[in-house]
This record gives C-alpha cells, structure tokens and sequence, in this order.
C-alpha cells in the first residue's frame, strides 16, 4: 500500500466511500500525481468560484496553499468543512503582508490625507484572511490575476487612489495596463515611515505597491526572454503577472494561469512556447500538448516549494481521517474575520462576473 500506485488505488477507494460529499480543489502549481484526484482544477478566481458553489459537499479538501484553503473556508455555507492536506503549505508571497502593518501604512496614509475617501484597500487573493477582512472593512476588495485589471478600475472609479498589496508585481503590472504612469506608483516599504516617501510625493501618487513579491516568478528574467528570441525567432513568451515587469514588457502575453492554460489549449499544432509560470504547470502543458513546443522561460524549472508540500499521502491522509470521522488538518477563520472578509471577497466576485 506504501508504494505511489497503492496509494492512488486507495484515495480512489476512499474518494468512493465519501461520494458527493466530498470535493477536492486543485490548483494549476499541484504536482501531477495530486492534481489528478481533483474534481475542479483551476487558478485562485476558478477555484473560489468552485468553492462558493460546492453547495452539497460536506468537505471541501484543498490541494494548494493556506490562503486558498481560507478562502474556501470564508465562502464555505455553515456545516461545510475545508481541509489543508498539509498545513506548512503556505505562501511566501501572502506572509509579506501582515495585518498590523497594513493597519500601520493605513494610519500613515491617514496622516497626510482623508484615507477613507482618497485609497481603496485592493489585497491580492495571496494573502491573509484578516487582510481580507481590512479590505472589506474598508471599502475595498480582494482580486486575483485574472481580475486585477477590472478590480483595480472598480477601485480607481470609487475613490482617486489604491493601497495595493502584497504583491507589488502585480499591482505594478495592472496599474500600467490601466495607463497610470511610473511617476504615479509608489513603491511603499512597510518597515519605513509613509512607506518611505515624503509627504507631498505620497498626496501626488495613485498606486500605492506593497513591497512584496513571489519567489517563483522573480526567476524569471529579462535575459530569458533574449536568449528565447534570439535562439527561437517564432517562440511566443508567455508569462504569469506576478513576473517583474521587464519581462512582462518584453512578453508576448501575460496572464493568470488560467488564461495560460487557455492560451496553449486553444493554439494550432506546431506553435511554440516559452512560459514564465510554476513549472508543474509548464511541464503539464507541455505532455498534454504534444504537437506544440512547450518549455520553460527559464533554464532551471521554477517550483513553488510549499505547493510542492502537498502529496498523495498527505492527501490520503486527510481522505482516511474523514472515513474514520476525523478531521486532518481543518481550516478554520474567526467569525468576526470571515464575515468582513466574506465582503471583500463578493465584491470581487461581483465585479469579475
Ligand atoms: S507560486 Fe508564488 S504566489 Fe504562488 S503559492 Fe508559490 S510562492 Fe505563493
């Protein structure tokens, strides 16, 4: 039973014993061997909708990182339990923000203007409940790559300034799409005081970007793209928004990885393909698409450690302990928390409809 094939075999048996009331959750940066076992696999927007629409399940288990399993357990309906396969498996990216140092750079902000008229909070999916809940206190929202454009305009027709965080990639990457100017985004360093800018330059920006970034995608880098053009004059760059934005410009296209995914699935035979994302995913397009070239932006594969965290075992695990009427590894956020944050989180639904 110990060997990879009995343990498929057995979360097949378990996942038969616990029928429709049990979902599992996949994202896209799961390995193979887990990914196969969701029902839904999907990028953080997809999954989030799969989440508030899992009405029947008892037990929505999440193959991903801490915040999506929160997040699913801020949309689950009462008597629904999420479960993390493993809870280690956080997100680098999500911890650079912290509630206190947001409620600070808030306080700051408030120092220099009237900060509930002049800034909507926008925190990326990758992040703490209780930031999602600040957003929702606050006026403000949560998104994801695949709605950080329509998100940020949402923010930006409501009030004349943004707090972006934690990833200032992102924020940085959209707000350009939008056509706000270098010179109206300011980088805020949470450890300085007003994020380490003068006053008059903080009432003269429009973005502020959380000092915040994903480890994965710093990897990949402007040489990489060069190097692809120059050995591969008919590749097509394709890139996660969470790359630094030098690589976004010289990309053929960016997007989340659901539109990556689409992106490759949609395209004829014969297209070529370099990807500046997750290598799980990169590697997944690549064997289910055999009659494309599909590689890495990068010469080294980029893994996400803590994705990596989640295996079959672990998921069996969780699997055997709802047979036996335990729950591994639940996920659970404060009432007060959940309800702030649940907020935040339709109002990007809403908007992304
Ligand atoms: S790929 Fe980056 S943003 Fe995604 S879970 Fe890993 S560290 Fe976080």
């Amino acid at each position: 039973m110990d060997s990879a094939a009995g343990i498929e075999d057995r979360i097949r048996e378990v996942r038969d014993t616990l029928g429709s009331s049990l979902v599992i959750l996949g994202h896209h940066y799961q390995r193979d061997a887990v990914i196969q076992h969701a029902d839904f696999r999907g990028d953080s927007l997809g999954l989030a909708r799969n989440a508030a629409d899992c009405r029947d399940a008892r037990y929505i288990v999440f193959c991903g990182v801490h915040f999506m399993a929160e997040t699913a357990a801020i949309l689950a309906r009462p008597g629904q339990t999420v479960l993390l396969p493993d809870l280690e498996a956080g997100c680098p990216l999500a911890e650079m923000a912290d509630l206190a140092d947001v409620e600070q750079a808030w306080a700051q902000l408030g120092q220099v203007m009237n900060v509930e008229d002049q800034v909507v909070p926008v925190t990326y999916v990758n992040s703490a409940a209780a930031l999602k809940a600040f957003c929702g206190e606050h006026g403000g929202l949560v998104c994801t790559s695949s709605n950080a454009q329509a998100v940020l305009s949402w923010a930006l027709e409501r009030r004349p300034r943004v707090l972006f965080f934690p990833d200032q990639h992102l924020g940085r990457n959209t707000a350009k799409r939008l056509s706000i100017r270098p010179q109206e985004m300011l980088l805020w360093n949470p450890g300085r005081p007003l994020g380490g800018h003068a006053p008059e330059t903080v009432r003269q920006a429009r973005v502020f970007l959380w000092h915040g970034f994903c480890n994965v995608h710093q990897r990949f880098l402007p040489q990489h793209v060069r190097s692809w053009r120059e050995r591969d004059p008919e590749i097509r760059v394709i890139v996660h928004p969470e790359c630094m934005e030098e690589v976004v410009d010289l990309a053929d296209e960016a997007g989340s990885t659901a539109y990556i995914t689409r992106r490759v699935e949609e395209s004829p035979p014969g297209t070529r393909w370099a990807i500046g994302t997750e290598f799980n995913l990169v590697n997944r397009l690549k064997d289910g698409h055999p009659q494309q070239f599909v590689a890495s932006l990068s010469p080294q594969p980029s893994y996400c450690r803590t994705m990596n965290l989640i295996t079959p075992r672990k998921l069996l695990r969780v699997l055997e302990g709802l047979v036996e009427g335990e729950m591994v590894n639940p996920i659970t956020v404060p009432d007060d928390v959940a309800r702030h944050a649940r907020v935040a989180l339709e109002r990007m639904l809403e908007v992304s409809q």
